[in-house]
């Protein structure tokens, strides 16, 4: 490819419209260009890349036994109506309507469609385990796009189903792609961490996310300091504690005046006490019903374990009219004694003595309030939100916090999907089954700039050679010069003829520019020929990534550079 005709537009300012130095990079180095809120169109550079990504992808789904399908963007109503989610989607689904009024939506995903598609086929275990896949674009109407390619509105996305005869066979399915996921990352050049996760509305109850530690994520991540226990924050799991509180003397209960002080904060100034030292007491309506969960002052519940815990289909901390209704004070008095609704506390709630709780009074709480003395529980459960310094549930070591980029995730969605659609085959004893599935994605544009993130300088992207748009680039300091435009052309000839993907930079630019160009677009491999070196019969490598530079014999560059690519790719 020649420079001079690369639709490679790129920037010298940081664009106004990127916060993350992914989408900075992206645009400035011409591989993409935004079309409207959360949809890019991609130029020759992006695209290359994201071929690239797309091919590792295949080769690893290939190499477990998954078979490539391509399903279509628009999908009928009656399939999403049928499992459910046409109404839970909610606003993040693009609906569209035909002429004649029929109603269909560009799929976020498609579990749908695919088991839509296997009910009809698919008869009998001796066809099993069926693994099938695509690469295709994905429409969420997400509330906020952003961060260019991080959160799309479109975006490419590798989605796996498998369908097996047992549970055992889902376990061999889900660890297989498990495995697929960590050598696709691997081989894109990201460092990624399995997590375990919340499997949210999409069903089944086992799953991992695949994280790219990295500032710019939006995710939070807890690992462990000591094993490899990792969990996102929605998941990490807190510890309970032994059934005795630790002992020591029970004070006596004493109501305190407190006017216009509710929150913890103003609570612990007040007092002079801590925020571990108190009981927040937060009243939820479950499915209708009120109900009170208890946490640790200065913890945070997680709603998510909460709503899991209750088994509930709706959760909503109740509102002003309701807490008063229920507890006889405004919002902010809340407490444990005297309350008449289920408790539910937090484990961390076991561990605190002659505790600070609201009493359920104005302007009022109560001192040394203790647990089986003063107030029961309906029961106890994990329902903090577990932070970093926490123990760690498996080995006791200490919980590290940090954010992470989602770029996969793997799913045990066991028959949520064949449930719901029929979608049956008969077991060897002739019993007609659900089939049991799993499903797996890639992000393929956010592996992109996930990579982007962990892999540039202040010049531009670095990028791992098995991902680059190009290998090489070959750069004449002077095109004016016959000899060295002559040289480079050469040069660019035989590596063309060796398969190596090279762009020759032919323009009449100052070497500066065409010397910037290359560091943004990131070619991991520059080739300089400039009038010092062509006179001794030499040319000039410089490594991209460590900015190494070797001078090397005008005959030996060619071999030099294959051996670099071959010891790399
Ligand atoms: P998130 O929690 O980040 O919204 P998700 O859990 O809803 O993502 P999945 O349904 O698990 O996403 O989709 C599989 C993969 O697709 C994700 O791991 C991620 O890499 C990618 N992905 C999801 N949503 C987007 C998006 N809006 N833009 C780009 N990639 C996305
Ligand atoms: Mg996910």
């Amino acid at each position: 490819m020649l420079m001079s005709q690369l639709y490679a537009p790129t920037l010298r300012e940081t664009p106004a419209e990127a916060e993350l130095v992914s989408h900075q990079l992206m645009l400035r180095a011409g591989l993409m260009r935004r079309a409207a809120s959360g949809m890019y169109t991609f130029l020759p550079l992006g695209l290359r890349v994201i071929r690239k990504v797309e091919q590792i992808i295949r080769e690893e789904m290939d190499a477990i036994m998954g078979q490539e399908v391509l399903m279509p963007i628009v999908q009928p109503a009656e399939i999403w109506q049928e499992s459910g989610r046409w109404d839970e989607y909610g606003a993040e689904m693009f609906r569209l309507q035909d002429r004649n009024g029929r109603q269909f939506c560009l799929g976020p995903t498609h579990e749908e469609l695919i088991t839509a598609l296997v009910r009809s086929e698919v008869r009998s275990y001796r066809q099993l385990p069926l693994r099938l896949y695509q690469i295709q674009n994905k429409y969420r109407d997400e509330i906020r796009p952003r961060f260019g390619l991080m959160r799309g509105r479109e975006f490419i996305m590798k989605d796996m189903y498998s369908f097996d005869k047992d549970e055992r066979g889902l376990d061999e399915s889900y660890w297989a792609a498990f495995h697929a996921y960590e050598r696709i990352f691997q081989r894109c050049g990201l460092e990624v961490r399995p997590v375990e996760a919340d499997s949210g509305a999409i069903g089944g109850d086992v799953t991992h996310e695949f994280m790219v530690l990295a500032e710019a994520g939006e995710d939070f991540v807890l690992h462990c300091s000591k094993c490899s226990y990792a969990a996102n924050v929605e998941r990490a799991e807190g510890v309970d504690l032994p059934e005795q509180a630790p002992g020591g003397e029970l004070k006596a209960l004493e109501e305190v005046a407190t006017p216009q002080i509710s929150t913890i904060a103003q609570v612990c100034a007040f007092l002079g006490t801590q925020p571990e030292d108190c009981i927040k007491t937060l009243i939820y309506i479950a499915d209708g019903r009120p109900v009170a969960a208890l946490i640790r002052g200065d913890h945070n519940l997680n709603e998510i374990k909460l709503r899991k815990f209750l088994q509930c289909q709706s959760l909503e901390l109740a509102d002003e009219a309701t807490i008063s209704r229920i507890t006889g004070a405004p919002v902010g008095f809340a407490g444990p004694v005297g309350l008449d609704i289920p408790l539910y506390a937090d484990y961390a709630v076991k561990g605190v003595q002659n505790a600070v709780v609201g009493a359920n009074k104005q302007d009022a709480h109560l001192r040394n309030a203790n647990l089986n003395r003063d107030f029961t529980v309906t029961a106890f459960a994990d329902l903090r939100e577990v932070q970093p310094g926490d123990p760690c549930p498996r080995c006791g070591g200490v919980l590290l916090g940090a954010r992470g980029i989602e770029v996969g995730q793997v799913f045990k969605l066991g028959t949520k999907y064949s449930k719901a659609l029929g979608a049956t085959f008969l077991q060897e004893n002739g019993v007609e089954t659900p089939l049991i599935m799993g499903c797996y994605g890639i992000g393929v544009g956010r592996t992109v700039a996930a990579v982007i993130e962990t892999n540039h300088d202040e010049d531009g992207i670095i990028w791992p050679l098995s991902i680059a748009p190009y290998h090489v680039i070959v750069v004449p300091v002077s095109m004016k010069d016959p000899a060295q435009a002559q040289a480079a052309h050469k040069l660019y000839q035989e590596l063309l003829a060796q398969g190596i993907e090279v762009v020759f930079d032919d323009r009449d630019e100052r070497p500066g520019v065409k010397f910037k160009d290359a560091d943004l677009i990131g070619f991991p491999i520059r080739v300089t020929i400039g009038p010092k070196s062509l006179e001794k019969g030499e040319v000039e490598i410089v490594i991209r990534r460590t900015k190494e530079v070797k001078s090397l014999p005008a005959d030996q560059v060619v071999p030099a550079i294959r051996g670099i690519l071959e010891g790399e790719i």
